[in-house]
């Protein structure tokens, strides 16, 4: 059971298949498609931005573009290109998912054997594309790698590289990339794309404010976690805050015994001082993590939110670094009681 966001890789696969399906990206989309209007469409893009915002999706949505004669950029999704792009085994468009499983980087070969598939191939009047996910762990030999696709004379390949964090590339290879940033999703598009994937229901307005505009990292929050556990341990808090020194205990005990991992706890916990202070600070207008508990909210004072904010991050830092759990969950109640 875990509410920490995971990498992208951990999503689930994208429903997205063209570029029109692509939620919340219109200006990131909109400069594709004029710099294919132009044919300004660079043979290296990066796209950058937050995990599970839809920058994969629509890479393998601008393949699809680039090769179907029926709808060409928006894609028609039915012709044999599009079809086989989406099947993963169309030969002139290859995806390095991320680093292989057990490994913490993307290898120079895996780097080589998406320059070997996409090599061999007749040609044809269509971009050879190579999508790299999770680019920021290439290995520094596998970025140099690459380079030399992109170096390629008169080359017809497309790279797309995919990244949360791309400062972690190499001057050269950024230098040499047209740059796309990807942003947040508005709240409302979160929501209906959690609709979508049968994750509507009273609980999906709180989970899109915990993504924070991230579609992807909303889908891999855990469910029961989220819908369950999240309202019981808030419930729990505001009970045991008048319940005494024993209440505070018996909480602790509780949350030890419940909760292997504690981290996820501990951040709904933060999340709802932060739900204090925004409500403190901003009224009626605060957008809330915790919406559908809003009236169980506490009403605390800015410098009390933001002191039992550091207390509960202090915590997350002190379990980390294997403290007593109990005597340090105690210690953190009796401190956001008091
Ligand atoms: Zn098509």
């Amino acid at each position: 059971m875990s509410a920490r966001p995971r990498r992208d890789a951990a999503a689930p696969a994208p429903h997205t298949v063209r570029l029109g399906d692509v939620r919340g990206q219109e200006r990131a989309i909109g400069f594709l498609r004029r710099a294919w209007e132009r044919r300004r469409l660079a043979h290296a893009l990066l796209f950058t931005g937050p995990a599970g915002v839809g920058k994969l999706a629509t890479a393998r949505a601008l393949a699809l573009g680039l090769h179907c004669d029926v709808a060409p950029f928006d894609a028609c999704g039915t012709c044999d290109a599009c079809r086989t792009i989406v099947a993963g085994t169309h030969p002139d468009v290859r995806v390095v998912t991320g680093p292989l499983p057990e490994r913490r980087d993307i290898a120079i070969e895996q780097v080589r054997e998406l320059q070997r598939e996409l090599g061999f191939r007749a040609m044809s009047a269509h971009p050879k594309i190579g999508i790299v996910n999770d680019a920021e762990y290439l290995t520094l030999q596998a970025q140099n790698a690459l380079l030399k696709t992109l170096e390629e004379p008169g080359g017809d390949t497309v790279l797309v590289l995919v990244a949360v964090n791309a400062s972690a590339l190499a001057p050269t290879i950024l230098s040499r990339c047209q740059r796309v940033t990807f942003d947040p999703l508005p709240t409302a598009d979160v929501v209906a794309i959690l609709e979508a994937h049968g994750r509507g229901g009273p609980e999906a307005h709180a989970l899109a404010a915990y993504a924070e505009g991230s579609p992807g990292q909303a889908l891999v929050f855990d469910a029961e976690f989220f819908a369950h556990r999240r309202r019981e341990i808030l419930t729990r808090l505001a009970a045991a805050g008048r319940g005494g020194f024993k209440g505070l205990a018996d909480f602790a005990q509780e949350l030890v015994s419940e909760d292997k991992d504690l981290v996820p706890a501990l951040t709904v916990i933060a999340s709802w001082y932060r739900d204090a202070l925004r409500q403190r600070a901003l009224g009626a207008d605060a957008e809330l993590r915790n919406a559908d508990l809003a009236t169980e909210l506490p009403d605390l004072s800015i410098a009390a939110s933001l002191r039992n904010l550091e207390t509960t991050y202090g915590t997350i830092i002190a379990l980390r670094q294997n403290a007593n759990r109990n005597l340090t969950l105690v210690r953190m109640l009796l401190q956001l009681a008091s």
